[in-house]
């Protein structure tokens, strides 16, 4: 595993994004604390590394913005202008599907909100993410995504057939949540990526 890591971390910088390495999430999101300053405003994606890392209630003891869409009392039409806000946040939180060990970062989402981020509109953008989403390449990042977006489904209720079943069967459905494959072999020159790896497995 350790050749893993810093084969994967010499890619990325190879490949232009930054990257921070830490043994325990402790000190990472110590780190990603001390990079967002005071006034900042933070959007988050459905990151369950990031969600349970702690780095929000840090951030928010700080006083500090957190765009989250996640919120329960928000409208269909909060929902919608809180996801453009967030194009425009000076900090953007969420994690990977995959990242792989040639140096590009492999994300799917069904909304698409998340992958607009990584693309354009942040001042910066976080990927925490924990030594479970590393694999060799992007046929791989793409075998992982396939087996752990089932558990993601299940995970928020989706009524899709892998929610029933535990395997995806590139289903029709309309809560399919895998519709569109960002892979970034090299950060947009809109949007500077930092990649904050963990030698622990966070997520799905
Ligand atoms: S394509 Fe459909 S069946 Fe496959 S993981 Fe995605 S939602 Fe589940």
């Amino acid at each position: 595993m350790e050749n893993l890591v810093q084969k994967t971390l010499a890619s990325l910088e190879q490949h232009a994004f930054q990257t921070a390495h830490f043994a325990s999430l402790e000190e990472a999101v110590d780190w990603m604390n001390g990079q967002i300053p005071d006034g900042a405003s933070v959007g988050v994606g459905g990151s369950v590394s990031v969600r349970s890392s702690g780095l929000l209630e840090r951030l928010a003891e700080r006083g500090i913005e957190i765009l989250d869409h996640w919120k329960p009392e928000l409208s269909a039409e909060d929902k919608k202008e809180l996801f453009y806000r967030t194009q425009r946040v000076d900090a953007y939180l969420c994690s990977a599907n995959a990242v792989t060990a040639d140096g590009c970062i492999l994300n799917v989402d069904g909304m698409g909100n998340r992958l607009a981020a990584h693309c354009y509109g942040p001042k910066r953008l976080y990927l925490l993410v924990g030594i479970n989403k590393l694999v060799a390449d992007v046929s791989a990042a793409l075998d992982r995504i396939e087996k752990v977006a089932p558990i993601n489904c299940q995970r928020k209720g989706f009524d899709t057939p892998c929610t029933k079943t535990g395997e995806c069967c590139d289903c029709n459905s309309p809560d399919r949540s895998c519709r569109a494959y960002l892979l970034l072999r090299r950060p947009t020159r809109a949007v500077p990526v930092t990649v904050v790896l963990v030698d622990q497995e966070l997520g799905f």
